[in-house]
């Protein structure tokens, strides 16, 4: 297929109208009239992943994160980002993302979370039509305590080096779960006053876990979201049988050391 009709499918399970005003999501190399037959999906846009899709002879980069977010005046190829749109494009490879669209949607981002970490009745946090929305609300099968949810989240999510925290103690009973795949701390209030118990999500700063008005559980940004690529893959096999997907195996979280502290 070509890659006008690999687009138009994303836009149809992730419509582009869905993403946030400040979002970019969409091509961000490539020529519609390119030919697609094997996609490799990744969070993140890395030298790695490149470097990965190039070898694995892939068309298209399909990233959750779009690589030129901030608008850029010059890609100096000295540059990190220069370097990486150069080489994609040399290579013909055309990368594509889909952001706050593919966040809000059913089998989204936030939605395959909840989902996988076997929440029931899951709706959205925050919405935005009938079944879209920031974030996702919903209850575990039975009462838990907190260090039991973290448990949960340890088992399911990949391994990275920064862990799970969590702002109130492990004894915590926990039935009503709240959370936002990767950076959410914007629907704490929501999350409060739709009555969760505890809030999952990432990137939490100081302040705003110390003032939060409910137990906060900070996860991995990137783990967070990882989960969606497999349910993503899925859905474009669905929808393009003539091409070939894979999820990257690469760990893109940032962080990728941690001492443990003894002392
Ligand atoms: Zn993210």
């Amino acid at each position: 297929m070509q890659l006008r009709d690999f687009v138009a499918e994303c836009d149809r399970l992730w419509p582009i109208s869905g993403a946030d005003d400040w979002d970019k999501p969409g091509l961000v190399t490539g020529a519609l009239s390119q030919n697609v037959e094997r996609v490799l999906l990744s969070i993140d846009v890395t030298e790695e992943v490149v470097d990965q899709a190039i070898a694995l002879g892939a068309n298209v980069l399909f990233a959750h994160h779009p690589p030129l977010l901030k608008g850029v005046n010059y890609l100096a190829e000295d540059g990190r980002k220069g370097s990486l749109v150069a080489k994609a494009i040399r290579a013909d490879l055309a990368i594509f993302s889909a952001h706050t669209n593919a966040d809000i949607v059913f089998d989204g981002v936030s939605d395959v979370f909840a989902k996988r970490l076997g929440l029931e009745q899951v709706v959205p946090l925050v919405p935005v039509s009938e079944s879209a929305g920031h974030g996702r609300i919903g209850v575990l099968p039975t009462d838990l305590r907190l260090g039991e949810l973290v448990e949960r989240l340890s088992d399911l999510l990949p391994v990275t080096a920064r862990g799970i925290a969590s702002s109130a103690s492990a004894d915590t009973p926990v039935r009503r779960v709240a959370l936002c795949g990767g950076a959410g701390d914007a629907f704490i209030e929501q999350a409060f006053a739709a009555g969760a118990d505890v809030y999952i999500t990432s990137d939490l700063r100081h302040h705003v876990a110390q003032e939060s008005p409910l137990p906060l559980v900070d996860v991995s940004h990137w783990a967070s979201e990882s989960l969606w690529l497999e349910v993503a893959s899925q859905r474009l096999a669905n929808a393009c049988s003539e091409v070939e997907f894979s999820v990257s195996e690469l760990v893109t979280d940032p962080w990728v050391f941690n001492q443990e502290r003894t002392k």
